[in-house]
C-alpha cells in the first residue's frame, strides 16, 4: 500500500483488527520512509453485475439462479458440494473481473459450460444440450425449468 504522504510503496502493517462488526478489517500502517501513519480498511467487494439478455433486457445478476442451474446439471453426479461452491465462486469471480458490470447472458452460459466441461462431462452435456435451446428463448427461469426434466430421470 503506497504511503499517501511520500509515495513510498513499502509501508508496514502495525495493527489489524475487525471493524464495523466484522464487516471490515481496519489496518494501521506505518511508512518507514517518512514516518507517516495512516489507516486502511479492507472489505468484501461485490460488484453489482447486470445480466444483459440478447433481447437487450437487463436484470441484476442472481448467484442463486446460477447455482440452481448448475446444481440441476450436476444432480446425482459424484461431485462434492464444496467443489460446486468453489466452482460457483470461481465463475462469479471471473464475471466480476471482466472489467464491465454489464455481462451478456450468453457469456455467462459459455463460462459455465467451459467450467463444467473441465469438472464433469455428464453435467456439461446436460447443461449444454439445454443451453442450446435456451439461447433462442433467452430466459433464465425457463432455462432452469427446461433443464429439470432432462436431468432428473427416475433411476
Ligand atoms: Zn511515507
Amino acid at each position: 500500500m503506497r504511503c499517501p504522504f511520500c509515495g513510498n510503496v513499502d509501508t508496514q502493517v502495525k495493527d489489524s483488527r475487525p471493524a464495523e462488526d466484522h464487516v471490515a478489517i481496519r489496518r494501521r500502517r506505518f511508512c518507514p520512509a517518512c514516518g507517516g501513519r495512516f489507516t486502511t480498511y479492507e472489505r468484501v467487494q461485490l460488484r453489482d453485475l447486470v445480466v444483459v439478455k440478447s433481447s437487450g433486457k437487463r436484470e441484476p445478476f442472481d448467484r442463486d439462479k446460477l447455482e440452481r442451474s448448475v446444481r440441476i446439471a450436476m444432480q446425482k453426479r459424484p461431485i462434492e458440494p464444496e467443489r460446486i461452491d468453489q466452482m460457483l465462486s470461481g465463475i462469479v469471480r471471473r464475471l466480476e473481473s471482466l472489467g464491465d458490470t454489464d455481462v451478456p447472458s450468453r457469456l455467462i452460459g459459455e463460462i459455465v459450460m467451459e467450467t463444467l466441461a473441465r469438472i464433469d462431462t455428464v453435467a456439461y452435456v446436460r447443461f449444454a444440450s439445454v443451453y442450446k435451446n435456451f439461447q433462442a428463448a433467452d430466459d433464465f427461469d425457463r432455462f432452469v425449468a427446461e433443464l429439470r426434466p432432462q436431468t432428473a430421470p427416475e433411476e
